[in-house]
């Protein structure tokens, strides 16, 4: 990063609404600049459901523009990454004298079927669960059900190719680097930018700021902008469980729980299941979030009402949790907050300008980047038009149904490789995992094992072109193998990590 320069735009956050603002900016001519205090993800982005959704419950909150920009996302971000976001079923079961009537949730499901952009994803269907194979892990009471499209997205994944485009294109990405002040100086932006493993500091100048901190956007209004009286977002928790694979099936499932609230039982990583997840209004810091013992037996007790064999909290193999930045409406309960973004520039008439980013939803980001881009032309002035609508993100360049093509490219290439490795390796990497490789004639090519299907050739990969420096970004953002290497793998893999000299990624 150079010190001297003055960036058109400063990004405070990694998350995905930084990384896709940034991303965004950079391709349009703007000179960028982004920091991320943790890695990638390490916030909200990396603790979702994980669904490129409409939101079907939005519905019943009267968000229809929320509800129809979502719907209609769904199939862009699909085409612009279909190695890590797929299309997926949802079975939604009920019986008479349920929380909703059956004529409700087929209006809802009408409109949503209706309300945008749908063109390659399936309609909605009704299922006779006594004879439909979806009805197999559930108890017989749930004799019928609706069939809906979404889709599924590797959150994570979606962040940090956002960032590694980003940077392609010409932006400045720092990981592990915390924005400590921010200051208006001469009519730009001062700001302080501390590297956390380190300890260095560094001044950076840009003409305008993006706060787009999630859980922290206030924190860093409050401290490194230093504004009085801020309260702008509501935190709502939200936590997730993962136990061994409780269904067969395919498809996902949207159960409806007593008290209105609704979770959802995912096919997750081939091996699991994903249950979540818990709505609850949080005040402590947003790094501190864990689920709760309340909120495991919740999951659990949700759960076991649909599944005929129950979910018990021994079932669990991992848990994570996250907290939902929602713009502050005045919602008296947590689950009713409005999930839409808001986005307000304060500054201007020779006052350098802050944009600040409130709420969003993974599905909408690259949606609300547009929107951003346009209140920063207005601001800072107009640069190239917007065109991530028919972009690609790296390794997505291929068609949105070509997955087992790829796949078996893959294989045909590298033939030592076992299918599931194939498989994975597509997901995760696309296009580019054939670069990946490189070389490799056997397994051994491949380099140190450190467990599962994880070696060496994909650490470096991670470290060198993905900012990945600690194991826990490899296990449990870049990839998922964390489910699957013990604790002494993990810690193997660690010490390789901080003790080689791999090159980073910026
Ligand atoms: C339980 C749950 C389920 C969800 N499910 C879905 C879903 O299925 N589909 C969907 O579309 N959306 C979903 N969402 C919403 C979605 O995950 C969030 O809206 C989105 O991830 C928010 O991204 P963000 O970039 O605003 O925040 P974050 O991802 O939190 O990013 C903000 C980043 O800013 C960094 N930061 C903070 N302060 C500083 C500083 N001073 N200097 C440098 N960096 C800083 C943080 O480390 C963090 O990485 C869900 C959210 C939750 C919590």
């Amino acid at each position: 990063m150079s010190e001297e320069a003055v960036y058109d735009l400063f990004v405070i956050g990694g998350g995905i609404n930084g990384c896709g603002i940034a991303r965004d900016a950079v391709g349009r001519g703007y000179s960028v600049a982004l920091a991320e205090m943790k890695d990638f993800a390490s916030g909200t982005s990396s603790a979702a459901t994980k669904l490129i959704h409409g939101g079907l419950r939005y519905l019943e909150h009267y968000e229809f523009r929320l509800v129809r920009e979502a719907l209609m996302e769904r199939e862009i971000l699909w085409v612009m990454a279909p190695h890590i976001i797929w299309p997926m079923r949802f079975v939604l079961p009920f019986h008479k004298g349920g929380i909703r009537p059956a004529w409700l949730i087929r209006l809802g499901l009408f409109l949503y079927d209706h309300l945008g952009g749908r063109k390659l994803l399936p309609a909605t269907r009704s299922l006779d669960m006594r004879r439909d194979p979806a009805g197999k892990p559930l108890k017989p009471l749930f004799t019928r059900a609706f069939e809906y499209s979404d889709g599924w997205v590797d959150d994570a994944r979606m962040v940090v190719l956002n960032a590694r485009d980003a940077a392609d294109r010409g932006a400045t990405i720092l990981n592990r680097s915390k924005v400590t002040s921010a200051r208006r100086e001469q009519g730009a932006w001062t700001i302080e930018v501390k590297d956390t493993e380190s300890g260095a500091i560094r001044q950076v100048r840009a003409r305008m700021l993006v706060n787009a901190a999630g859980p922290w956007v206030d924190q860093v209004l409050a401290g490194a902008v230093g504004k009085n009286n801020v309260h702008n977002v509501r935190l709502v928790q939200g936590s997730h469980i993962v136990v061994r694979r409780k269904f067969d099936d395919p498809r996902a499932y949207f159960f409806q729980n007593p008290d209105n609230r609704i979770i959802f039982a995912i096919p997750y990583e081939n091996d699991f299941t994903l249950i979540g997840t818990t709505d609850r209004d949080y005040t402590d810091d947003p790094r501190n979030v864990k689920i709760s013992e309340e909120e495991t037996t919740y999951l659990c007790r949700a759960a076991s009402e649909y599944f005929a064999e129950p979910v018990r909290p021994e079932d669990i193999v991992w848990s994570y949790s996250g907290v939902r930045p929602l713009f502050d409406d005045g919602a008296s309960k947590a689950q009713e907050a409005t999930r839409d973004y808001v986005l307000k520039v304060e500054g201007g008439s020779g006052e350098a300008p802050l944009l600040n980013v409130f709420g969003g939803k993974l599905t909408t980001y690259r949606r609300l980047a547009e929107h951003a881009l346009e209140k920063i032309g207005e601001t800072i002035g107009a640069k190239g038009p917007a065109w991530t609508a028919k972009s690609s993100l790296p390794g997505g360049d291929f068609a949105a149904t070509g997955y087992e093509v790829e796949v078996r490219k893959l294989s045909s290439a590298y033939t030592f490789l076992a299918e599931k490795h194939a498989r994975r390796l597509v997901r995760l990497y696309g296009t580019k995992a054939s670069a990946l490789l490189g070389n490799a004639k056997t397994a051994a090519d491949l380099g140190r094992h450190f467990g599962s299907d994880l070696y060496e050739c994909e650490v470096r990969w991670l470290m060198e072109k993905e900012w990945a420096r600690h194991a826990e970004d490899v296990l449990w953002r870049r990839t998922k193998r964390g489910l699957y290497l013990s604790p002494e793998e993990a810690a193997a893999l660690e010490n390789y990590m901080t003790t080689s000299t791999a090159s980073s990624a910026a």
